[in-house]
């Protein structure tokens, strides 16, 4: 049978694969399948230079056309699959046609978390997810600017507050309601958390912490009125709710794949299917330990989507590469590497108060797990190379000040060889 690799999904792990498959020499069949009706493009900017008009849809599109061409990748946009039978290799395209396949990637990202709301209020309320949806969120901050109307943002995680920080750039009141007592609660230290809230603060945003909505309602004109649990409300001309996603899993759950919260994959991007694959958002990946793990980062979907493809070529490789993560907010990048979750103790280093660079380094078990950088790109690089060696640092060394982590990562690296 003639080889056809399907991959559904034309997003950053779908583009990545499809790529992959063509660098390493495949030059089968190969359809990349999106629901989308623009070609790949960066998500990371639709909260931050997109969406405050520094940037052309050129710079946001991930290749151009005549790119994807020359690497012979056709990818089929406004192409929603429906169906999935992994006993006859079969998809279905929401127009009924069916597709055949011998090796397939699931790609499919994930969606936001919507705020329950009444119809009345829909316009007001918007999600980050897509570049039409920052098309929707662009003009409703334009509303905003014109009538004199504030932002509120519910949730106080990256979209939200980067969003925040760009409503700010572009002279809004924002007003940002997190239910935690913290920001970032679910990625940060608590020291970055209250960091961050001094740096919104610090622009202007009010913040308020341990805020649980209770309903949106329409007040007049453009506005709506978001009110807490507590009794309090705050009116609004556009509300940008980033509550979180779920992860688009549904095709692969009805055609009987294990999923939990995410399809279930292994290091290499297997699924519980025969020449079924996942990369990317909808994933949750199989730890050594049993448990799962659930990134959403690009570097996430493109290690992934790489995996994938190998596996898919026959020549399934690990993927073992430290994960990590940016963010932009006003003048400040974070950079995040490894994982934080269950650190015991963090030890911070360079200067925190008055606007320069710092990292916080998190140790669980004594052992570093993490680097947290601001505006310190030197540190974070050799960080994600520290945390791949097998040797790092104790708390001790970080915590003294003439400690140089690049020093380290050259010495750690060139003893591994
Ligand atoms: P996606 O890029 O979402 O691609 C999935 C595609 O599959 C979508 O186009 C979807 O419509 C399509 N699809 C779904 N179901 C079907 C179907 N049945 N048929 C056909 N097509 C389908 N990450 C960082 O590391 N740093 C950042 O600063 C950062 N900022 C971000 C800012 C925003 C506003 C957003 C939304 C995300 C950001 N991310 C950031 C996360 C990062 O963009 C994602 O982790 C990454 O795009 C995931 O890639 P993916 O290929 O898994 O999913």
């Amino acid at each position: 049978m003639e080889p056809h690799i399907v991959i559904v999904g034309a997003g950053q792990a779908g583009l990545q694969a499809g790529e992959t498959l063509r660098t390493a020499g495949y030059d089968g069949r190969l359809s990349v399948l999106g629901d989308e009706a623009h070609l790949p493009y960066h998500r990371p900017p639709l909260s931050k230079s997109w969406l405050a008009g520094e940037m052309s849809a050129q710079q946001l599109a991930m290749r151009a056309e005549a790119a994807l061409a020359r690497k012979n990748i056709v990818i089929r946009t406004s192409t929603l699959v429906v169906e999935l039978d992994t006993a006859r290799r079969m998809l279905r395209l929401a127009d009924g046609a069916q597709l055949h396949y011998t090796g397939l990637l699931l790609a499919t990202g994930a969606t936001p978390r919507r705020l329950p709301c009444v119809q009345e209020c829909e316009e007001a309320i918007h999600v980050l997810r897509t570049r039409d949806d920052a098309g929707a969120v662009s003009e409703g901050l334009k509303r905003c600017a014109a009538h004199g109307l504030p932002v509120v943002v519910v949730g106080g995680g990256f979209i939200g507050l980067e969003v925040a920080a760009t409503a700010r750039k572009l002279g809004l009141a924002v007003t940002v309601l997190e239910s935690a007592p913290r920001l970032l609660s679910r990625v940060l230290a608590p020291v970055l958390s209250d960091w961050y809230a001094a740096l919104h603060r610090a622009h202007g945003v009010e913040l308020v912490l341990d805020a649980r909505v209770a309903g949106v309602r329409p007040c007049g004109g453009h506005a709506v009125q978001v009110s807490l649990q507590g009794g309090q409300s705050y009116r609004a001309g556009l509300v940008l709710a980033g509550i979180g996603v779920r992860p688009n899993d549904a095709l692969a759950e009805a055609a009987g794949i294990a999923c939990e919260h995410g399809i279930v994959v292994d290091a290499c991007g297997r699924t519980s299917a025969p020449d079924v694959y996942a990369a990317g958002d909808c994933t949750a990946r199989r730890l050594e330990d049993g448990s799962l793990l659930r990134l959403e980062s690009v570097q996430n979907a493109i290690e992934q989507g790489r995996a994938a493809a190998a596996g898919l070529l026959g020549r399934a490789t690990p993927f073992t590469a430290v994960p990590w993560f940016w963010s932009d907010q006003y003048d400040r990048k974070l950079q995040i590497a490894g994982l934080s979750q269950g650190a015991q103790a963090w030890a911070v280093r360079g200067d925190m108060h008055s606007g320069g660079a710092f990292s916080v380094y998190h140790f669980r078990q004594g052992r570093l797990v993490a680097v947290d950088s601001i505006n310190a790109a030197k540190e974070h690089l050799a960080a994600r190379a520290v945390l791949a060696l097998p040797v790092q640092p104790t708390q001790e060394q970080v915590g003294s000040p003439g400690f140089d982590l690049p020093a380290f990562a050259r010495a750690a690296q060139s003893a591994a060889g």
